[in-house]
């Protein structure tokens, strides 16, 4: 089987995820990650033995100085590999597609950039198809990725008229020290905010607006949506589409999960990696259809749930399944993703 040679351009929440998931592939290995500062997620890579490569030339010297044994720079990790995962920063990818391009690597961006500079956004279910042997892709973010996680397979079997989402957003990752509010709700003031046009990147024909307001938590995002159905279908209906497609995980709150920090209780509970929660939860006892308008909420675990569509976006890209559904599948064994 061919293996494919994917390095890794930033070592952060995402970056990490995405390592220890594609050493997990049988079709996929990892040839190093990039790294700007000589950091404890440094150290990690080296104790994970992944060769660890300087992001910025310059900076090779801090490294040398503690001791860090560095395989290279960020140009020579892209040279060795077949595709590159960008996981720097929202907007730091795009400046790095220049040197993806003078080197022919093809290059996977995050949901930080923009739509229009990789020219093609994934979502594994929705689009798989459209990055086939592309030589870049973006895999939305995670607030996108869980929309369309629970919108497309509706939209295919009862059509949607509509849809209104107001997004309740954690306020910074659990490790960020950057962005936390403290004791405060910060609305979205740019409106509708952009979570709509962006799955409308994947999903171009649905009529989607969106709201958004940023919270004092760290666990997952919230959503609470309405959709307005074209042919009628019952909360059991409802529920059972979602049960037919992977990576969505029903919860109950007459089960005692009632909010996110149970969600994230029970990830941990299941031994899942890191406490993560790659799938979109749904509340069961939250779905309600009115007529025609269906009523849910459900919870985004904004660290993990794009990564296994890192995994079949490098699959779609590399042409090495042509079956979205049995990418998705193998991916979801290979990570414990519906166990
Ligand atoms: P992060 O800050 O946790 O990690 C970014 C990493 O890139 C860090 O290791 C940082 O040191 C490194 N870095 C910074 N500047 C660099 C540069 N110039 N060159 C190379 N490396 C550099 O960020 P993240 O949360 O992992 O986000 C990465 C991308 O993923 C963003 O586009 C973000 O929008 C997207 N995303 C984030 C989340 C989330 O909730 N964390 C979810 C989905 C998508």
């Amino acid at each position: 089987m061919m293996t494919v040679k994917v390095g890794i351009n930033g070592y952060g929440t995402i970056g990490k995820r995405t390592a220890l998931a594609i050493a997990k592939q049988d079709d996929m290995e990892i040839v190093g990650v990039t790294k700007r500062h000589p950091s404890y997620e440094a150290r990690l890579a080296i104790k994970q033995k992944i060769p660890l490569y300087v992001a910025v030339e310059e900076d090779t010297g801090a490294f040398e100085r503690e001791d860090l044994p560095v395989s290279g720079t960020l140009r020579d990790l892209v040279e060795k590999a077949d595709i590159i995962v960008d996981c720097t920063p929202g907007g730091v990818g795009a400046t790095y597609k220049k040197l993806y391009d003078e080197v022919g690597v093809k290059a996977i961006y995050q949901g930080g950039e923009d739509h229009a500079m990789a020219g093609v956004s994934f979502n594994s279910f929705a689009n798989y198809h459209e990055s086939w042997g592309a030589m870049h892709s973006r895999v939305v973010s995670c607030n996108t990725t869980g929309l369309i996680r629970t919108l497309y397979p509706l939209d295919r079997v009862f059509g949607i008229e509509r849809v209104f989402a107001a997004l309740v957003r954690r306020g910074a990752d659990p490790g960020d020290r950057r962005g936390a509010l403290l004791n405060a709700v910060e609305p979205s003031l740019k409106l509708p905010t952009h979570h709509g046009p962006d799955v409308q990147t994947i999903m171009p024909w649905l009529n989607i607006q969106t709201m958004a307001v940023k919270t004092p938590t760290t666990m997952m995002h919230i959503h609470c949506i309405v959709a307005d159905l074209k042919r009628k279908g019952s909360d059991v209906d409802i529920l059972s589409v979602w049960d037919s497609v992977p990576r969505i995980k029903f919860v109950s709150g007459r089960h005692g999960i009632k909010s996110s920090a149970q969600i994230m209780e029970l990830a941990r509970d299941l031994g899942r990696s890191r406490g993560d929660f790659m799938e979109i939860i749904v509340w069961e006892d939250g779905v309600r259809v009115e007529g025609k308008t269906l009523y849910y909420y459900q919870a985004v675990h904004q660290e993990s749930d794009v990564i296994p569509e890192i995994v079949d976006c490098i699959r779609s890209m590399m042409k090495l399944e042509e079956d979205a559904i049995r990418s998705i599948r193998k991916t979801d064994r290979s990570l414990g993703i519906g166990k």
